[in-house]
C-alpha cells in the first residue's frame, strides 16, 4: 500500500527516513541538512502534528530555505518563544489524524539518492523546497 500522506510507494517513506537519520548521525557528510530532512519529512506526514504544529514547521522550511537562517538560530528562537510563554502550541500530535489531506506532493524522500554526501546534500534540499512549493499552496 502507498503511504496515505506523502504517496510513498510500500509505505517506504518510514523505513528511508529511519535511515537517513541514522546516516546523518553517524556521517559528517551527510549531516548538514538534518533539519531539511526532519522538517519535509514532518511536513509530508502531517498527522504526526497538530495544525499549529504544521504551520509553524512550514514557516521554519520557509526560514531554512528562503531566509536562509541556520538551524541553531531558529532553534533558539523557538525555545526562547517556548521559555518566554509566546509559544503556548504543541506541534507533536500522536491522535494519528493527518492534519492535511494531500497525497499528490511533487518529491518525496524516496526520491533522495544517497551515493555520495554531495549528491544527498543537494537530493535532500531538493526535496525540501519541493515539499515548500507543494505545502505553501495547501490552505488548511
Ligand atoms: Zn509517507
Amino acid at each position: 500500500m502507498d503511504c496515505p500522506e506523502c504517496g510513498a510507494p510500500e509505505t517506504l517513506c518510514q523505513t528511508r527516513f529511519d535511515e537517513f537519520l541514522a546516516l546523518e548521525f553517524t556521517n559528517a557528510g551527510y549531516g548538514p541538512v538534518h533539519h531539511l530532512t526532519v522538517t519535509a519529512y514532518m511536513l509530508q506526514h502531517s498527522s504526526k502534528l497538530t495544525r499549529e504544529g504544521w504551520l509553524y514547521e512550514r514557516g521554519v522550511l520557509r526560514e531554512f530555505l528562503v531566509e536562509n537562517k541556520p538551524p541553531a538560530f531558529i532553534r533558539k528562537q523557538n525555545r526562547d518563544l517556548v521559555d518566554s510563554g509566546k509559544r503556548t502550541f504543541k506541534i507533536k500530535s500522536r491522535n494519528g489524524l493527518p492534519v492535511i489531506y494531500n497525497s499528490t506532493w511533487t518529491k518525496t524522500i524516496l526520491d533522495v539518492r544517497t551515493e555520495s554526501a554531495e549528491v544527498y546534500c543537494a537530493n535532500v534540499s531538493a526535496w525540501a523546497r519541493a515539499v515548500l512549493e507543494d505545502a505553501e499552496k495547501i490552505k488548511i
